[in-house]
Parts: C-alpha cells; sequence; structure tokens
C-alpha cells in the first residue's frame, strides 16, 4: 500500500488497527470479481482509506454507507463513545465532516461515494453486483444479522465478504459479528479466504 496512504488511514480516527487495515487492503487489492466494493460502517473514513487504495488502483469504486450517528456503542456512556465527534450544536453524533476530511486528505474523492443513510434501507434497493463487501456498521443482534441479510446477497460469485470484529470468544468482545461470520460460512455460500485479528475475509463460492 502507498505510504502517503497508509500514513492517511492511520492519521484518522476509528476503529481499525493497522494489521487489519492492511490485510483489508490486500484483500481489496486481490479482487478478481468485477463491480465496484461497498462498506457499511465507515464512521471517521479509516477503513475507507485502506479499502478505497486498492479501489483507487483498480479504477473501481468504493461505496461507503454510514448514517453517521453512530452505532449504540459510539452513544455517550458507551464504550466506543468519542465526544469529538458529538456535533455541538445538535448534541448528537455525527462523522460525516471527519468522513469527508479523511477522503479529502488521502486524495480518495473520486474514488469513494458517501451514502448516507440507514444500511438496510440502502440494502434493500441495491441492485450492482459489488466485487467485495465490507461488513462494519452496528454490532448488536439486530443491525449485525440485518446487515449480512441486506448485503451479503449482492456480493458477486467470487467476490469477497469481509467482516470486522469476529470475536469467537464472547469475553474479547461481542458476539453478532461472529454469529453472522458463522452464518455466511454454514449457508455454504461462502469459504474462508484469510484472517488477521478480527477480520475475516471469506469468498463467495455459490
Ligand atoms: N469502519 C470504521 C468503524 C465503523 S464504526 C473504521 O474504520 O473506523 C460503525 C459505524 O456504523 C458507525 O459510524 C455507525 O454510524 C454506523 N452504523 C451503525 N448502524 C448503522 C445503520 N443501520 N446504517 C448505517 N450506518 C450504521
Ligand atoms: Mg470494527
Amino acid at each position: 500500500m502507498d505510504d502517503r496512504l497508509r500514513r492517511a488511514a492511520e492519521g484518522a480516527l476509528g476503529f481499525m488497527p493497522a494489521a487489519e487495515g492492511l490485510a483489508l487492503y490486500e484483500a481489496a487489492a486481490s479482487l478478481e470479481a468485477d463491480g465496484p466494493l461497498l462498506e457499511v460502517g465507515s464512521y471517521c473514513g479509516k477503513s475507507a482509506v485502506y479499502l478505497g487504495a486498492a479501489a483507487q488502483r483498480a479504477g473501481r469504486l468504493l461505496f461507503c454507507v454510514d448514517h453517521h450517528r453512530g452505532s449504540e456503542e459510539n452513544q455517550p456512556g458507551w464504550e466506543h463513545h468519542d465526544p469529538r465527534v458529538v456535533d455541538a450544536d445538535l448534541g448528537v453524533i455525527d462523522t460525516l465532516p471527519f468522513f469527508r476530511r479523511t477522503v479529502g486528505d488521502a486524495g480518495l474523492e473520486g474514488t469513494v461515494v458517501a451514502v448516507v443513510g440507514d444500511s438496510p434501507t440502502v440494502a434493500a434497493v441495491w441492485a450492482t453486483p459489488l466485487a467485495m463487501v465490507f461488513i462494519d456498521g452496528g454490532h448488536g443482534a439486530e443491525p449485525a444479522h440485518l446487515d449480512y441479510e441486506g448485503w451479503s446477497r449482492h456480493v458477486a460469485p467470487g467476490g469477497l465478504l469481509a467482516i470486522h470484529d469476529v470475536f469467537e470468544d464472547p469475553v474479547a468482545g461481542g458476539r453478532p459479528p461472529y454469529e453472522i461470520w458463522c452464518r455466511a460460512l454454514s449457508a455454504g455460500c461462502y469459504e474462508e479466504q484469510s484472517a488477521v485479528g478480527s477480520l475475516r475475509v471469506l469468498r463467495r463460492v455459490a
């Protein structure tokens, strides 16, 4: 990965360790299926830079779906709350300005397309087969399963489905991302491609 983009990703606020971000980049750089990439859960754009760097090189687009109001676990009082991303006038989280800044600073505005809205709502009307889907949205049971149901069916044959924060041990983290990873494998449509930290990458085989 280009050094300048790597530094841009590492400098962004967010929840993606560098080793996992680089693994995400490597997966996105290895795509064989045609089509754009899409991530669910962009926050301030950290993972978007890793994915966008690979998309830019390949002349593909990356769609980034997020309502930018934060997940349950980003709200005040929760573990992943950061008061810097609260809009002072409205008193609610707004990560969209941070996301734009990250993507702009990385020089990825021609590659990364923000889709500001609710993931299942967008998934329901989506029609373009995707070379890669990265799921890192809400980690509660309902949002995680809705993201899986909404987006896994849009992965093109031979394309990749990546899931973040997959922790087999419930002590290490919430289980819903692990549950959807199990669902994808047990449905027989995906096989494992790689795993780094809590990042799991699956390849669509059917
Ligand atoms: N990938 C990011 C971290 C994502 S945090 C990084 O690299 O740092 C999870 C994000 O999912 C939050 O920004 C939150 O707003 C978004 N999110 C949660 N539920 C959502 C939903 N139903 N629709 C759209 N975005 C959602
Ligand atoms: Mg994550």
